[in-house]
């Protein structure tokens, strides 16, 4: 399936009007948050942007993903990214985080997604890229990160979200990709990120999200995992990733986009989710929190102003759903980003 430039200005366009559904921009506070983003992009040396180093690649999605949503993508000097996110790439074809450091599968998807963005996927060498992220397939079908073999349900999401982008899906063992994702099933419906690991929100939409691009859905039991998606809503509205943890932004996204893909997100009460995350703005000088009254960051920010530009509507079917986001249009404002605020929270929170 593969839309051309006007069709995805459509869809986004689309994006866009369904979103005043949910909230009225008179709550989000658009103008603040551009400032916010624009802000954090210019201190390239505080402490924040030092400790960040690394995840520069993911940040600059998040970043400018964020900037567009808002509608001021134009303020950015485009050239200047993509020559930086060029001098990223290594000869294996992968991407590191930053210049000079290791390529990493996280760090590819978010190269690919900034270029998708900025409508220059024609710089890259395709079918090495592609090679690249086919190299990191196991016998077993899973998908390691890296050289160094971590394995985790999140990367096999990565590269069959990443090859699906490029159009170059057959590069890889589907068949065996979709087998080692289902041995990752739990019985309580949900997914972990390898075969016995405990459900988690994030990791379930890395799942549902691979049987759903590879139009492997039969695979989940919806209204069990439908459940189980729904009692993450905790009283103040927000969702957390796994039972007996905090409500935070990013979840709102996960969990909603897997109930999507799975059409059960009638089964949530969106008014109070959109209530939460309007409580952890910061009025005063923009960006989003994880929950109210936390410092705001660069992730949660576009984590909200994603979800608030959705209307994760109940007519919204499963398929529309995922080609929304995923599949068709290569300015999705969602399944993309996701996977690397879970490398943000796993690898350094694990809340
Ligand atoms: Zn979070």
């Amino acid at each position: 399936m593969h839309f051309n430039g006007e069709q995805q200005r459509q869809s986004i366009i689309c994006f866009l009007v369904c979103s005043l559904k949910g909230f009225t921009m008179g709550e989000l506070e658009v103008e603040k948050h551009a400032q916010y983003i624009l802000s954090v992009e210019k201190r390239k040396d505080d402490f924040e942007s030092v400790v960040m180093e690394h995840l520069r690649m993911n940040g600059a999605y998040w970043g400018l993903t964020t900037l567009d949503l808002l509608g001021k993508l134009e303020t950015v000097d485009k050239d200047e990214i993509v020559s930086w996110v060029m001098s990223c790439q290594h000869e294996s074809g992968g991407f590191g985080g930053n210049v000079g450091h290791d390529p990493h599968i996280l760090y590819t998807l978010s190269a690919v997604q900034v270029l998708a963005l900025l409508d220059k996927l024609d710089v890259l060498d395709i079918d090495k890229l592609a090679n690249y992220i086919a190299s990191l397939q196991n016998e077993d079908g899973s998908f390691s990160g890296d050289m160094w073999g971590e394995v985790d349900t999140r990367f096999s999401y990565i590269a069959i979200c990443c090859l699906s982008l490029l159009h170059r899906i057959d590069k890889i063992n589907v068949e065996k990709a979709v087998n080692y994702v289902v041995s990752c099933k739990n019985l309580d419906g949900g997914f972990g990120s390898i075969p016995g690991g405990e459900s988690h929100a994030g990791q379930i939409f890395c799942c549902v999200g691979a049987l759903a691009i590879t139009g492997s859905l039969h695979h989940v039991d919806k209204d069990l995992l439908g459940w189980w998606l729904c009692e993450r809503q905790v009283k103040s509205g927000g969702l957390n990733g796994r039972p007996e943890k905090l409500p935070d932004v990013c979840y709102s996204w996960w969990v909603l986009s897997s109930l999507i893909m799975i059409d059960r997100v009638h089964w949530i009460n969106k008014e109070k989710v959109a209530r939460f995350i309007l409580d952890c703005q910061d009025k005063e000088n923009g960006g989003i929190s994880d929950r109210p009254d936390d410092a705001v960051d660069v992730f949660h920010t576009y984590f909200g102003v994603a979800v608030s530009d959705n209307d994760f509507s109940d007519s919204c079917t499963p398929l529309e759903g995922i080609h929304c986001m995923a599949m068709v249009d290569p300015k999705p404002p969602v399944l993309f980003y996701i996977v690397m605020e879970l490398d943000f929270h796993f690898l350094n929170i694990r809340d």
